[in-house]
This record gives C-alpha cells, sequence and structure tokens, in this order.
C-alpha cells in the first residue's frame, strides 16, 4: 500500500469511529461539508482521484501515474487537525448527519425529497446516501425508497432471487 492510500484510509477509518459512520461514500460527503471552501476543494480532487486508483496507488485511468508528495502532507494534516479538533469535528459532522436524515414515521416510507438523504440500513445498520438524482429516478419508476445499503442489497439478491 502506497503512503498515499495509507493516510488516505487512516483519516477515513478516522472519521468513520468519530461519528459512527461506515459507509465511504457518506463518510466523505459530510466531512467535506464541514472544510473551509479551498480546502474542500482539494479534498473532493483527492477524493475523486482516490476512487480511481488501486491500492498501491497506481491510477487506473493512467492520467496520474504517481500520487503528488503535496497530496500526502496536505491529507496528514487534516488527520492531524481532525485529532487535534475531535470534538468540534464530531459535533460538527454529527449535525450535518442528524440534519440530512429524515425522521421516518412507522411502518412508512419517507417522503422524497430534492436533496440528498442518508439512510441506516436495516441489514446491517450501516449508513449509506440516497442522492437527490437516485430519488428522482425511483420516483419516475415508482419505486419505494431502498432500505438496505448496496452490500446487503446484493446479499438478499443471491439469497432470495426474484
Ligand atoms: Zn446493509
Amino acid at each position: 500500500m502506497s503512503k498515499f492510500t495509507d493516510v488516505y484510509n487512516t483519516l477515513e477509518t478516522y472519521l468513520k469511529s468519530l461519528v459512527g459512520m461506515q459507509d465511504s461514500k457518506s463518510i466523505w460527503k459530510v466531512y467535506l461539508q464541514i472544510l473551509p471552501p479551498d480546502i474542500q476543494a482539494s479534498t473532493k480532487t483527492i477524493n475523486h482521484y482516490r476512487n480511481a486508483i488501486d491500492g498501491h496507488g497506481t491510477s487506473v485511468l493512467g492520467t496520474m501515474p504517481t500520487v503528488p508528495d503535496e497530496w500526502v502532507i496536505f491529507l496528514q494534516g487534516q488527520l492531524n487537525w481532525v485529532k487535534k479538533n475531535e470534538e468540534e469535528v464530531k459535533q460538527k459532522m454529527l449535525a450535518i448527519i442528524n440534519s440530512t436524515q429524515t425522521t421516518k414515521p412507522q411502518n412508512q416510507y419517507p417522503q422524497f425529497q430534492e436533496a440528498d438523504q442518508i439512510i441506516t440500513c436495516q441489514g446491517c445498520g450501516s449508513q449509506f446516501y440516497f442522492t437527490a438524482g437516485e430519488q428522482r429516478f425511483y420516483k419516475e419508476k415508482g419505486l419505494n425508497i431502498p432500505k438496505y445499503c448496496k452490500t446487503c442489497r446484493a446479499k438478499r439478491n443471491v439469497k432470495d432471487p426474484k
């Protein structure tokens, strides 16, 4: 594993443990929102790039063969900042998570909203994003809001094919 993926994964794991979230995509979405605009933009770029590289830090897109050292330093800086301001970061992230989460009436599906929603998987308890775009697609198709994360949905499809 490269130094880049090492620092990236450490930061991700740290953030997840801080707010008790398990979904990688969701944790970065929440985390990005608490960052100042300039840091946020750079982090977003790194985040997108991370999703396109393998475990050895080599781009699967072939656009950038090596990760710049500045990125590792930049992420290490964030990791240190998060650790130093743990409680503040935690509270800010929880506030975002709670404001995004919909309160679900019992035995009913939550209303569709024109904003990303965080859904807690009824299978494994992890949280995942149900984006505004996905919501529109589901609404158009007349589908119910998903209750399970992608992993659990895949498992259920194998277990109970329809
Ligand atoms: Zn699940």
